[in-house]
This record gives C-alpha cells, sequence and structure tokens, in this order.
C-alpha cells in the first residue's frame, strides 16, 4: 500500500482548500490521503460564509477508525475549528493512540486567505500550544505565526515557536503582500537551517497553504528528508500556481485555485 497520511480537515465545497487540497496534494506527492472531518465550511473559491464544527467524539471516531485500518506513517492537521478538536488530538498524541514518533504536520489554520474567519481565533491560539510539542513541522502563514508566537518579528516569532515545543517551523511570507518575493525559513531548535526567495506570482490563491503542508505531508511519508520534502514541494507549489484555475477571470482582484493536477 502507498504510504498513507491521516489528515485532521475541513470540508471546503468549493474545492480550493481543506480536505479536497490534502487529498489532491498527498496523491501527487505518491503518497494515500485520509481524512477524519473536523467542520463542514460553507464558502464560495472566494469567500467563507459560515462553518459548523464536528463533535470532537466525532472526529476522534473517524480517526481511530482510520488507525486500527490502516498503516498512517504521517499526521496532517489543518482546520481544527474548535479548542475542543485540538485538545482531542492532543490527547491523541499524548496517550500514543497516535504511535509516538509519527511524524505531524501542523497547519495552524485561524483564518482564510479571504480573511474569513475558521475559528474563534484566540482560544485556538490558546489549544494550539499545547499542540505545539507534538509538531514535528509547523507551517504557519505569518498572521497565524504572530498570532501563536505573540511576536511580529517572524524571525524572533519563528524561534519562540521552537521553544514552545515545534522541532521545525516553516516561515513563508506569502501572505504579508508587500514583501516582494517570497522569502522561506525552516527554523529548527531556534536556528535558521535553511532560506530561499521565490518569486511572487500575481494573484491571491485560495487554499495554497493547505497543498503546501500537505504535499510536504506527502513526501515525509514517502520517506524524504524534512528539508527534501520542502524543496521537492517548494517547486511543486509553483507550478500548480502558475496552472492555476481562474473562476472570474472578470475580475483581477479574484482568488485564483491552485491546479494540484499539474505533472510532478
Ligand atoms: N481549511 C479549510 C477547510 C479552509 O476552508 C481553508 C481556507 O479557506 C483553509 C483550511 C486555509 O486555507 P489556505 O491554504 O488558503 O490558508
Amino acid at each position: 500500500m502507498r504510504p498513507v497520511v491521516l489528515c485532521f480537515s475541513g470540508l471546503d465545497p468549493s474545492g480550493g482548500a481543506g480536505l479536497q487540497a490534502d487529498i489532491e496534494a498527498i496523491g501527487q506527492a505518491g503518497a494515500y490521503a485520509t481524512v477524519a472531518c473536523t467542520a463542514i465550511t460553507i464558502q464560495s473559491s472566494q469567500q467563507v460564509l459560515g462553518f459548523e464544527a464536528c463533535a470532537a467524539d466525532l472526529v476522534e471516531a473517524q480517526a481511530t477508525t482510520v488507525l486500527d485500518d490502516l498503516p498512517v506513517a504521517v499526521i496532517k492537521s489543518g482546520m481544527l475549528g474548535t479548542t475542543d478538536n485540538i485538545a482531542m488530538l492532543t490527547r491523541l498524541f499524548a496517550e500514543g493512540v497516535i504511535t509516538e514518533g509519527t511524524p505531524f504536520v501542523l497547519d495552524p489554520v485561524l483564518v482564510a486567505n479571504s480573511g474569513g474567519s475558521l475559528g474563534d481565533e484566540q482560544t485556538l491560539v490558546t489549544a494550539f500550544r499545547k499542540l505545539l510539542p507534538y509538531a514535528t513541522l509547523l507551517t504557519p502563514n505569518t498572521h497565524e505565526l504572530r498570532a501563536l508566537s505573540g511576536e511580529q518579528d517572524l524571525h524572533i516569532g519563528a524561534q519562540t515557536l521552537c521553544t514552545q515545543g515545534a522541532d521545525a517551523v516553516l516561515v513563508k511570507t506569502s501572505h504579508d503582500f508587500d514583501s516582494g518575493d517570497i522569502n522561506q525559513y525552516l527554523y529548527t531548535e531556534g536556528k535558521m537551517v535553511h532560506q530561499s526567495t521565490l518569486p511572487r506570482l500575481t494573484g491571491e490563491f485560495h487554499g495554497s497553504g493547505c497543498s503546501l503542508a500537505s504535499f510536504i505531508a506527502g513526501r515525509l511519508a514517502m520517506g524524504d528528508a524534512l528539508i527534501d520534502a520542502i524543496k521537492a514541494a517548494d517547486s511543486w507549489i509553483t507550478q500548480t500556481l502558475q496552472a492555476a484555475d481562474v473562476p472570474h477571470p472578470d475580475d483581477a482582484s479574484a482568488q485564483l485555485i491552485p491546479n494540484r493536477f499539474v505533472r510532478v
């Protein structure tokens, strides 16, 4: 069987982000995606209109059924939606329901790219801090990094999140729209171990963060070292954005949807 990634993520009916992004990205990385659905959102490709989170025991039952059935190699989480869901996932790690040492890519989703809320930010931040010690890789956007670390400076923020327990933190300036090129930094144990610059493509993209984090999770499941997984994901995400679908060609400010079926 292909290496299995278990994702905790929400349903985005527009298909750009959330569990659909996870399934497609992980498949493109060569691995096999399974999903415990954490929330059902109501959203278009352009905006979040609302969501209903799944109860933590329902999410847990989905996850443990997969864990009992399939050889899960990597865990990935995206939108968790409630502090109950974050606490439940923390407990699955703490109690060894998820085998100790299983790599975990934590995308600490707080808000959508469009700015729409995907949970109560302050309570989610508090709950996420307890989940950080289980993260092999944390993939915050700049807003999430600042909210989680309480620091404005991205480098100090990344170091803080390492101190709070994440093994590695991948910082990307893609959501700082006035920052020119996109800079990417990887911190482990509070030190920058990798730095790269990617050209900023025109447009805003719906689901790029989910796609990137999931592709990395898929490559980790395939056996890549962290740095190789990140480099492979960078090259792949750039291609998906260059080939993005344009749902509203007459509106230059409308979000585009990554085409995750580019050849790799
Ligand atoms: N998860 C879900 C279910 C979402 O709907 C969204 C955004 O709309 C996200 C995660 C985060 O998406 P992005 O990759 O654009 O940060």
